[in-house]
Order: C-alpha cells, then structure tokens, then sequence
C-alpha cells in the first residue's frame, strides 16, 4: 500500500503537547505502515508567526528522534499554486467577491454555524461595484451532504450550506485561507493519509468539498483527540500550555503514545528513545487511540 503521510504545524510557537501528541500519531501510522512522513511548515498566516519558530519546532522534532522524507514544504512560499487552484475553481463559476466587514456579516445574518455566523451571501446576489475596496474571494457551497468514514471519529456528515456557508478562500488582506491551501499541499505532496487533531474534524467537510472541486484525490483521514487542559480548553499558546522540554524526550514521548491509548509498559519509560520508538512503531494500533475528540491527560 502507498502510504504517505504528514506532520503540518504552524509557527505560532513552540511545539506543546497536544502538537507533540499529532506529530507521534502521525510518524506512527506512517512508520507502521512502511510510508513517508513528510513536515510541511503552515506558515500563510504571516502576521500571526512568531519569529524563530519554525526553526524551532524543527529542533524539537529532531531532538525527539523524528526523521522526516524530503524537502520541508513551506505554505509561504506557495503562492502561485493558490492562485492555479482559485483560477480552477473561478472558472467553474465557484468563487466569487466579498467586501462585507465583519459587523456587515453580524447584522445580516442570524444563521448561526459550526464556525460562527453563516455568511447570507450578500455580495453573491448583489456584487459590490466599488473597486478600491479589498475584497475576500469565497467559495459557493451546495446545498448537499459530504460525509466521509474517519478512521477513529468513525462516519461524519455535514451539510456545508447549512452547517457552515460559503467560505473564504482568500481574505481581504491577500492572504490565502488555510481551507484551500491544506487541499493544494496535500494533493501535491501526494498525501494519503492525514492523521491529525480533531480540532480539524469539522472543517474535513470543506476540504474534500475543496477537493471534489479541483478533482484531486481525498485522503484517508484519522482525527486523534486534542489535547485539553483539566478545563477542557484545548491546549495551545492561548490556554499558555508548557513547550515540551527537549530533556527528557522519552519520558514526554512515552506520555504521548499512553495519551494515545497504546498502553506503553511501564518498563519502557526508563529505555533510551531509539527504543521507545521502536516500541511505538512495532506496536502502534490506530484502533486503539481513544474515539474522543478532546482528553486530557491523566497523570
Ligand atoms: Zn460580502
């Protein structure tokens, strides 16, 4: 079977447990599979980059014993891939202009979606004339069911016109979206399996909607829990969660693959990291990870 997977941080900060636990996931099911495992640097989002971490993130990784297949792709540097994939889409009469601003959207619509307010496609049936203003390009969604078979969150239906409306592919800013880059990055970098955070779970239904579209292939997709404070919120630069220590990386890794369900033994807690990977790659069951989207780690 060709298996190529991936490990697709964004330099926001430094690596944390709940990135840690996606990156074991994903080398694991990889290496179990005898596939590639490729790190792919989401870096679109320019204004929200923290300087110096994606070399970071890199050091971690190496430090923890990650060995990744080829050149790390970097989003930053795709742009002219987006704009082939708009173009695709535009000629398919699928995107169209926006200048709305947010307090537009919020005192148009009432519709309220999985990811906030439904966009009521104002500037669909009514396209704005002036020209200096910035506008975002969106998508137009269709009125119908996508559902796909998650390999751990089992089958998920979404209606992306009830569920979500139409979204941004490019903000006004000029920046492209995440939604359409992840689809233009995956299909190029051959990608067959994602395995990632269920925080992603909800927005599959616009990337395979994205996908249909650009006639590229859809993945096979694995949603792992997230990792949570014992509040519930997920961990990340704004719940202030801890960068993972590079000292010590066996032990953290060893709290990766238990918060992973895969009932590392006690014993292997106290071997070198060569040798709890390769208790982790011998023994990685998928079947095994929780079917939760979020948990926290219990001590
Ligand atoms: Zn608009």
């Amino acid at each position: 079977m060709l298996y190529i997977g991936r490990f697709a941080p964004s330099p926001t900060g430094p690596l944390h447990f709940g990135s840690l636990v996606a990156a074991v996931a994903s080398y694991c099911d990889a290496k179990a599979n005898a596939g590639k495992w490729l790190v792919r640097m989401e870096d679109l989002d320019k204004p929200r980059e923290v300087s110096g971490a994606a070399d970071e993130i890199l050091h971690t990784l190496e430090a923890f014993g990650f060995e990744w297949d080829d050149e790390i792709v970097y989003q930053s540097q795709r742009d002219e891939y987006y704009v082939d994939a708009l173009n695709t889409l535009q000629k398919q009469a699928l995107v169209y202009l926006c200048t709305c601003t947010r307090k537009e959207i919020a005192d148009s619509s009432n519709a309220m979606g999985i990811d906030g307010l439904i966009y009521p496609k104002t500037c669909f049936f009514k396209p704005s004339l002036q020209t200096s203003i910035h506008k975002a390009c969106r998508v137009l969604v269709l009125e119908n069911n996508i559902a796909f078979l998650d390999a751990i969150q089992g089958e998920i239906t979404q209606n992306l016109a009830r569920d979500v409306g139409d979204f941004i592919l490019k903000r006004k800013d000029g920046l492209f979206a995440y939604q359409l880059a992840v689809v233009v990055d995956d299909a190029l970098q051959g990608i067959t399996h994602i395995v990632r955070g269920a925080d992603l779970l909800d927005s599959t239904p616009r990337q395979i909607y994205l996908q249909q579209n650009l006639n590229t292939a859809t993945p096979h997709y694995a949603h792992i829990p997230i990792a949570t404070t014992l509040a519930g919120e997920k961990l990340s630069k704004q719940t202030l969660a801890q960068p993972i220590s590079m000292s010590l990386a066996e032990h953290q890794l060893f709290d990766a693959l238990k918060f992973l369900g895969q009932n590392p033994p006690a014993i292997i807690k106290n071997a070198t990291l060569n040798e709890v990977w390769r208790w982790a790659i011998t023994h990685w069951t998928l079947k095994k990870v929780p079917k939760n989207r979020s948990a926290h780690l219990s001590e």
